[in-house]
């Protein structure tokens, strides 16, 4: 009965509401948002592979 109804999902980067299909950036909002959250990833990703390798200003990072 309501299966063509549209799916609505929220951007994790804003918050924003946003239908799903036909969205070329789901589950974001928009390209801005999904670039922010690549550069997010990317340089999380760049801090785990730097982690355990050598520092290079000398400072100590052990979580807690
Ligand atoms: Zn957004």
């Amino acid at each position: 009965m309501e299966n063509k109804k549209k799916r609505i999902i929220a951007c994790p980067v804003c918050g924003k509401t946003v239908v799903y299909e036909n969205n070329p950036y789901r589950p974001f909002c928009s390209r801005g948002c999904k670039g922010v959250d690549f550069i997010r990833w990317s340089d999380e990703s760049y801090k785990i592979a730097k982690d355990g390798h050598e520092n290079d200003n000398g400072v100590q990072n052990n979580g807690e």
